[in-house]
């Protein structure tokens, strides 16, 4: 059949990315404000790593002010709630991200439920969990963010199309399937327990994937023409010994049959970084009462 449209989201993150630095550039001149981004590491997991410097690199290519706090892996869960809560009282910081995952001493959940709703830009924050699922503005979780500005981007209204989600992590599935019923799409959410998941995904005119097992999903799973939004990142070996990224979905295999299809990497990797600086300009705005600027 004929080769699938790319969704290119390196290319629309880039994009995305020069808006916030220019919304920020108007918020300075008409405001005078600087949106503030606070990123917690604990300990020193490679990837972690790289996702903070990232971030970091990009908050300030931003024109925003990017505070770093890395803490050994022996911190104590007391000790990363006294930095919370130091960080949502300081002004000059609109959003706190602390990077997962954290030290198995720590309970993820009592911190993520700390920090102050308003300044929770991964909007992982039960207040803004429920926020998603009854419809009232809030900070919405980035890569589900991102894998729905591209779908829209190249789909445009996804009124009454079948959408199936697999996966139902807090992070990527519910926020995902939450954002596409609010779409108006019909959403079918699969997990491991799912029976007969390739005739599931099958009915799917979007299908998204954000499960963590390479290549599960092939050709057969796909409906022809189907919208494919691949979420996994995952490392596996290679003949030479170093390693590559692959996603939860067979890309060449299912180009033969996808309508759209997202490469890893390049595709909804990029555009999470992009939704967090999003999420911080509007942060800043929201906490002062202030609009965006267009
Ligand atoms: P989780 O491990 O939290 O969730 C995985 C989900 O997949 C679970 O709901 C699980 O089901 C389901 N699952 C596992 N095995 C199967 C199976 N055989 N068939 C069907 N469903 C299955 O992962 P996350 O949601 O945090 O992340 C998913 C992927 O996305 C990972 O590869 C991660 O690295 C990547 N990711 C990428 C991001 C990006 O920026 N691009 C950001 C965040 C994550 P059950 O609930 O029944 O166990």
């Amino acid at each position: 059949s004929d080769t699938p449209t790319l969704i290119d989201g390196k290319g629309f993150a880039a994009t995305l990315r020069a808006e916030v630095a220019r919304k920020a550039a108007l918020l300075k001149q008409r405001d005078s404000v600087v949106p503030g981004l606070a990123v917690v590491l604990v300990g020193n997991d490679p990837a972690s790593e790289v996702y903070v410097r990232n971030k970091g690199k990009m908050t300030v290519e931003a024109g925003m002010n990017s505070y770093e706090h890395r803490l050994p892996d022996t911190t104590s869960q007391e000790e990363l709630l006294a930095l919370v809560r130091q960080l949502n009282e300081d002004p000059a910081v609109d959003g706190i991200l602390v990077q997962l995952p954290l030290p198995a001493q720590i309970d993820s959940d009592a911190v993520i439920n700390a920090i102050h709703p308003d300044k929770d830009v991964d909007g992982f924050h039960v207040v803004n969990a429920g926020r998603l699922a009854t419809g009232l503005p809030g900070m919405v979780p980035c890569t589900p963010l991102g894998c729905l500005m591209l779908l829209k981007h190249y789909l445009g209204n996804l009124s009454g199309l079948n959408a199936v989600v697999i996966g139902r992590s807090n992070i990527v599935g519910k926020p995902m399937a939450q954002l596409l019923l609010r779409e108006s799409c019909t959403v079918t959410i699969a997990h491991s327990r799912t029976r007969d998941l390739p005739a599931v995904c099958r009915n799917a005119d979007i299908l998204v994937a954000a499960v963590g097992r390479p290549h599960m999903v092939t050709a057969d799973w796909v409906k022809p023409g189907a919208a494919v939004i691949d979420v996994g990142i995952n490392r596996i070996p290679k003949e030479d010994g170093k390693t590559r990224l692959v996603g939860d979905v067979d890309f060449e295999d299912v180009s033969r049959v996808a309508g759209a299809i997202t490469p890893v990497p390049g595709g909804v990797g990029p555009m999470t970084i992009a939704c967090l600086l999003s999420n911080t300009l509007t942060a800043a705005c929201l906490r002062r009462g202030i609009a965006v600027p267009d």
